[in-house]
């Protein structure tokens, strides 16, 4: 099928969630996807922080071939070798105990909701007052089913499926007075993300995590921190909170968990894990073998790459060349982030748009989020050449895009534009 036909076909019989970029990609290698021309695209976006490797890493081929010839599901009716293993791995990475695997990021914050509410009423039948409501940030996302999408503040995404799950309140985004005034007894969970992805690349202040972690401690209430987007590397930490030396009770990851298999893990405190029993909660598919086989490959080659300490680097000088682009460009406002997790804000949201498009026709993939907010989540194995095509890439369209001042002729504009490139 070519490209025309497929958009067609999908235009009359998928459910419209998604307006795609008409591209078809066909394979994809290391930092670079290619489409059905034989065309390259630098990918700075990996399927939305999943490809954390790239693509057609051969850790997670051969660990796909490997395993398949073995086991692919048998359900959570029976052991395998690879929860325990990966539990262990992901357990020693967060400072948590105990893991419970699902397929998606909104599934672990679901177990995550479930167990704050599980663990509040364990509480209660101990004698301690606490209630069922949850407290999430403005601009947060974590999710799209009922529970999750309860706790994601964008009212596009939460109000056309009223009534999703009651007693959430949004406290104003690093606002410690809205805190402080917003959480009670009557709270059950703090919800955050360290570092907002879909809101815009925001970090909490220090102030505000540390807060929301001593007010949670104060009436045993638990602290959740989503790590999908920022954790597991993303940042240079396994876990964006380690930056903050804060301790959450309760953590969620997926994205870049098995290698753009569906996987996704809550782990837990021993403490707030009481709260379950066998039967409470369950998955058919979530935990098994092969997208656990490839979570350890995965996780294994960011520890044998010393990919952490790599991101780190790479971000810091992707970072800085951003900041240096923001210098020569006022319509840059603001450049944001950690690690591989980056942002640069712009002041419109059109030029943001057209910025995105533009990159596309370069053949560099990035994304918009908030509106006016570029977001940029490469593959860990990113190069510094690819971060300067990237930043020549950007630097040729804002030039083009410089709105005209009295001292410099469209002339003089046109020959800048063409020198940078
Ligand atoms: C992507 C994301 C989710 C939802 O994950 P899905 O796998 O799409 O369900 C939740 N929280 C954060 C912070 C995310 O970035």
């Amino acid at each position: 099928m070519t490209l025309e036909e497929i958009k067609a076909a999908e235009a009359k019989l998928l459910l419209p969630t998604y307006e795609r970029n008409p591209i078809l990609f066909v394979s994809g290698e290391d930092v670079h996807l290619v489409d059905e021309n034989g065309a390259r695209y630098l990918d700075l976006l990996s399927g939305i922080g999943v490809n954390a490797l790239g693509y057609a890493h051969p850790a997670i081929v051969n660990t796909i071939a490997e395993q398949s010839w073995k086991l692919i599901h048998i359900s959570n009716l029976y052991y395998h070798e690879g929860q325990a293993q990966l539990a262990l791995r992901l357990t020693t990475a967060s400072g948590l105990d105990r893991a419970f695997f699902c397929n998606s990021g909104t599934e672990a914050i679901e177990a995550a909701l479930k167990l704050a509410r599980a663990y509040a009423g364990l509480k209660r039948s101990e004698g301690k007052p606490l209630g069922t409501k949850i407290l999430a940030l403005e601009h947060s996302f974590h999710g799209r089913t009922m529970g999750s999408v309860a706790t994601t503040h964008k009212g596009k995404y939460r109000e056309p499926f009223a009534p999703v799950m009651p007693d959430v309140e949004f406290v104003r985004f690093n606002d410690v007075a809205d805190l402080k005034t917003k959480f009670s007894s009557e709270v059950c969970a703090v919800l955050v993300e360290a570092i907002q992805g879909e809101g815009g690349i925001n970090p909490l202040s220090q102030e505000f995590l540390a807060v929301a972690r001593e007010l949670t401690q104060s009436t045993g209430a638990l602290l959740i921190c989503d790590e999908i987007q920022s954790g597991l590397g993303r940042t240079g930490k396994w876990f964006a909170y380690q930056y903050y030396g804060i301790q959450p009770d309760v953590t969620t990851i997926a994205k870049p968990l098995a290698g753009g298999l569906p996987l996704g893990a809550m782990l837990c405190t021993d403490e707030a894990a009481r709260a379950i029993h066998p039967g409470m909660h369950g998955t058919t598919f979530g935990g098994g073998p092969l997208a656990c086989a490839v979570a350890l490959a995965v996780i294994g080659t960011i520890e044998k790459d010393n990919l952490l300490q790599y991101v780190t680097e790479t971000g810091t000088y992707f970072r800085n060349q951003l900041a240096a682009l923001a210098k020569k460009h006022p319509a840059i406002i603001d450049v944001r982030g950690l690690g591989l997790m980056l942002a640069v804000e712009l002041d419109s949201a059109d030029l943001a748009k057209q910025v995105v498009a533009e990159m596309l026709a370069k053949h560099i993939l990035i994304n918009r989020t908030s509106e006016t907010v570029l977001r940029f989540l490469p593959p860990y194995i990113l190069k510094k050449d690819h971060i300067d095509e990237a930043i020549a890439a950007l630097d040729d369209i804002f030039t083009e895009h410089a709105p005209q001042t009295a001292t410099s002729s469209p002339n003089q504009v046109k020959t800048g534009a063409k020198q940078n490139g």
